[in-house]
């Protein structure tokens, strides 16, 4: 990992000094973008006119996978087993045992692996249609904007970039080159989130009142040590787990909050926690009045969402994981079946690639959780409310 670490500072420091001159002091002015009508870069591009022209909408689409961790070997890469519309077609790895051992157990042939140096090439792959970055948190801006720059519709993991200045650059880049953009946001395809979408939006036992939030895990200490480098992470829990209560209220809402306070816990293992925080919590305040309060550690483990309406409730418990999700409202359990929520995700992104359809899960609103995460270390930094920009 020390490579990796080192071969990130050198290539992000001339990347971001390139990006800068070619984007300039450009802003997006970006509109607010709604749970219900996400929308991505434009309309179909030529390249998906050509893709849904020769295939007649038949074609399986290729995905590589950038950075083989451990989210993209035990989740995304069986999950592309059990996909329909997209299949594991090339991987980009800084480690070559692992572009070894991927070629061997996934049958992928070596014109369809690359390293980060030669990442640029997959330009010229007909093989891949779609790229997935997979990368620490800090490396999302750069291997998108490379990866439109290749014209390959992109999946890009959460938070999508460490600032909303990336953000923007990515969406930009998305944007000129005709690609589409989504984020890893996997619980938009899970059964019980999509439950309480609906009755926090549909307001089936009337107006939201109060929400309660909270992830977290024991931070181990083992191989992802870049999760407390605040360059390559771009924050702590709040970056990694903290994201998933922003995600929960809002579409529980159904709106973006308009204000945040927020705290930063005590730091009880200064041996890891000297960079990034080792817990925060926070509080985030709705349109209508009401409030969602939120918290997130590396120090407990937990995944919970709770809201409460005028008329009833509703509570996940586990609310955030890959599987397992349980769900109950005051009239009982919500007996909803669990889905490969990684299979869902990528399939639905193809289709939208395959049929020119927007995603719902766009890099807009990446970019407005990012915001929201800004606002929320702001508020935790100066003890102040922090109003949050749309
Ligand atoms: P890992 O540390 O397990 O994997 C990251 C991989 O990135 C490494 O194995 C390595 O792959 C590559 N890499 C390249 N440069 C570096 C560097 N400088 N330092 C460390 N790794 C480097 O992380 P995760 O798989 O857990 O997380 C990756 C991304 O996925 C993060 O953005 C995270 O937030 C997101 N994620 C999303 C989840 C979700 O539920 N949606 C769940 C878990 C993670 P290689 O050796 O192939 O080069």
């Amino acid at each position: 990992m020390l490579q990796h670490s080192y071969l990130f500072r050198h290539n992000r420091r001339k990347f971001l000094k390139d990006l800068s001159l070619a984007f300039g002091a450009t802003t997006l002015g970006m509109p607010l973008v709604s749970l219900a009508s996400c929308q991505s870069s434009g309309s179909e591009t030529q390249q998906e006119q050509q893709t849904n022209q020769a295939s007649g909408n038949s074609k399986k689409l290729g995905i590589a996978l950038v950075g083989l961790g451990s989210y993209a070997t035990n989740q995304l890469a069986p999950a592309l087993q059990e996909t329909e519309k997209c299949y594991l077609a090339g991987i980009v790895t800084g480690t070559p045992s692992k572009a070894e051992e991927w070629k061997r157990k996934y049958n992928i042939p070596d014109k369809n692996v690359y390293n980060y140096e030669t990442y640029d090439q997959i330009a010229d792959n007909p093989d891949i249609d779609i790229i997935y970055i997979v990368l620490p948190n800090g490396m999302h801006a750069e291997y998108t904007i490379r990866g439109a720059r290749a014209k390959k519709h992109i999946i890009c993991e959460k938070p999508m970039a460490t600032t909303v200045a990336d953000c923007k650059h990515m969406i930009e880049a998305c944007n000129q080159n005709n690609v589409k953009l989504s984020i890893g946001y996997r619980l938009h395809f899970e059964p019980h989130n999509l439950r309480v979408m609906e009755l926090g939006q549909q307001q089936v036992y009337g107006a939201v009142q109060q929400i309660e939030a909270a992830d977290s895990f024991v931070f181990s200490g083992s191989s992802d040590k870049w999760r407390l480098d605040k360059e390559l992470a771009g924050g702590g829990p709040l970056m990694d787990l903290g994201i998933y209560c922003v995600q929960g209220a809002i579409y529980t809402m159904g709106e973006t909050p308009t204000a945040v306070t927020a705290k930063f816990g005590e730091v009880t293992r200064p041996e890891y926690f000297d960079d990034v925080e080792q817990s925060i919590s926070w509080q985030m305040e709705f349109p209508n009045g009401a409030v969602a309060n939120c918290r997130t550690s590396y120090n407990k483990n937990e995944g919970l969402l709770y809201g409460k309406a005028e008329n009833g409730w509703w509570r996940l418990e586990p609310a955030y994981s890959y599987s397992g999700i349980k769900g109950k409202t005051n009239e009982g359990l919500m007996n909803l079946p669990q889905v490969n929520q990684q299979a869902r995700q990528m399939d639905d992104f193809a289709r939208c690639v395959l049929e020119g359809d927007e995603t719902k899960v766009p890099g807009e609103m990446g970019l407005r959780d990012v915001r929201i995460l800004e606002a929320i270390y702001e508020a935790a930094r100066t003890g102040e409310s922090v109003a949050i920009q749309t």
